[in-house]
C-alpha cells in the first residue's frame, strides 16, 4: 500500500538543528520530526518516518511519508496554535 503522504513544514528556528512540524489528524496535533543539522539540506530529510503517534492510530507499524508543504513560519499563527482542522 502507498504511504500516506502528509505536509511537513520547515521550522528553523530551533538555535541547533532544524525540525520538519506535521499535522496529525488522527492526533489531532502537531508532530515533530528531525531536518538535520544547521549546515544539512533539510530537504534530503524528507521522505519516510516512523509514526510518532498515539497507539492504535492509521500509521502505526507503517508511518507516512513527509513532503514538503513550506515554512512554519509562514503559517498563520492560528494554524500553528490549531494545527489544520478539518472545517
Ligand atoms: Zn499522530
Amino acid at each position: 500500500m502507498k504511504e500516506v503522504e502528509l505536509p511537513a513544514f520547515l521550522d528553523r528556528s530551533p538555535s541547533n538543528c532544524n525540525v520538519w512540524r506535521v499535522w496529525c489528524d488522527y492526533c489531532q496535533r502537531w508532530h515533530t520530526h528531525g531536518a538535520g543539522g544547521k549546515d544539512e539540506d533539510p530537504m534530503k530529510t524528507l521522505g519516510h518516518r516512523v509514526a510518532h503517534c498515539k497507539p492504535g492510530g492509521p500509521y502505526e507499524g507503517r508511518g507516512y511519508h513527509l513532503v514538503y508543504g513550506g515554512l512554519w513560519q509562514e503559517l498563520p499563527p492560528a494554524m500553528r496554535r490549531q494545527g489544520l482542522r478539518r472545517q
